[in-house]
């Protein structure tokens, strides 16, 4: 069985979260590390890291799968916001070590013009400088949409981010959303599309899931969320997704939009199919 959660607001601290999330029948949550939309952090909590991580294990959680900042560019055209952005990414991870063995997923980046190559090594060169510590986490690039100049909208793009960067520590979290989005038909063939990811990336990199509904067609490069069952990937698809034999231990995140009501009746609705 998969791991099934949904994002979290994260003001009242880890602990807190945990039993939020317990409360709405989830066993696995997502969270921001810091402002999403801006670049503010809290200092970290020990005390509340350490009794999250005993409630997670007491409450038989999977791995969570804390969220980078949309704002953290690694390969904005100016450099020093390049190097800014370098930094934020290194400090997260530093403050993922109080949370060991969760993952910390993050989109990769857009190129603004400067070619996806040039991308793809920017974000390799910081991926590897905040890697060197060797924290006890494991980092998920996210599937995007390929929306405007964005990195990862194909396999093959996060693939050559993993080989530049080379370390056993890098891995992807597919965005159902996105990679519809994208281009890949997981409604008309999942397998297919599993074979594909398998064939250019590796299924054992597969680390964790963003399970959400698109309200735009396929292929449409949008990346506009909607509520399971309601957009253009349907409950049916869901069903086969929580249900799939290779996805079975993967904590999968619900990113729709709801408020915690909306989410419990979510997580409910997939566990019902399972
Ligand atoms: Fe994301
Ligand atoms: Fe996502
Ligand atoms: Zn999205």
């Amino acid at each position: 069985m998969p791991y099934i959660g949904c994002h979290l607001s994260s003001t009242k601290g880890n602990y807190e979260m945990v039993k939020t999330a317990k409360k709405i029948g989830a066993d696995t949550f997502a969270f921001f590390t810091r402002n999403p939309r801006g670049s503010r952090a809290k200092p970290v909590d020990e005390a509340d890291c350490k009794r999250a991580m005993e409630a997670l294990t007491e409450f038989g959680f999977g791995p969570l799968v804390a969220h980078g900042s949309y704002t953290m560019n690694l390969c904005t055209k100016d450099a020093e916001a390049r190097t800014f952005a370098a930094q934020v990414l290194r400090e997260d991870l530093e403050r993922m070590q109080y949370l060991p063995g969760q993952f910390y997923n993050f989109h990769p980046g857009s190129h603004v013009g400067q070619g996806v190559e040039t991308g793809i090594a920017q974000i390799a060169d910081a991926l590897k400088a905040a890697l060197e510590p060797g924290y006890p986490v494991t980092v998920l690039l996210e599937t995007m949409a390929g929306k405007g100049s964005e990195v990862g909208g194909r396999f093959e793009e996060l693939k050559a981010i993993m080989d530049a960067v080379g370390s056993e520590d890098v891995g992807v979290c597919l965005d159902t959303c996105h990679v519809y989005d994208g281009g890949y038909d997981i409604v008309g063939d999942l397998d297919g599309v599993l074979a594909e990811f398998d064939r250019v990336i590796g299924l054992d990199r597969l680390k964790a899931l963003h399970i959400n509904d698109s309200k735009n067609p396929f292929a449409s490069h949008k990346d506009r969320h909607e509520c399971i069952g309601q957009g253009s990937l349907g409950l049916g698809f869901f069903e086969k997704l929580v249900t799939h034999p290779l996805l079975r231990d993967k904590p999968m995140i619900l990113e729709t939009p709801n408020e915690l009501p909306g989410y419990a009746a979510e997580i409910a609705l997939l566990r019902s199919k399972i």
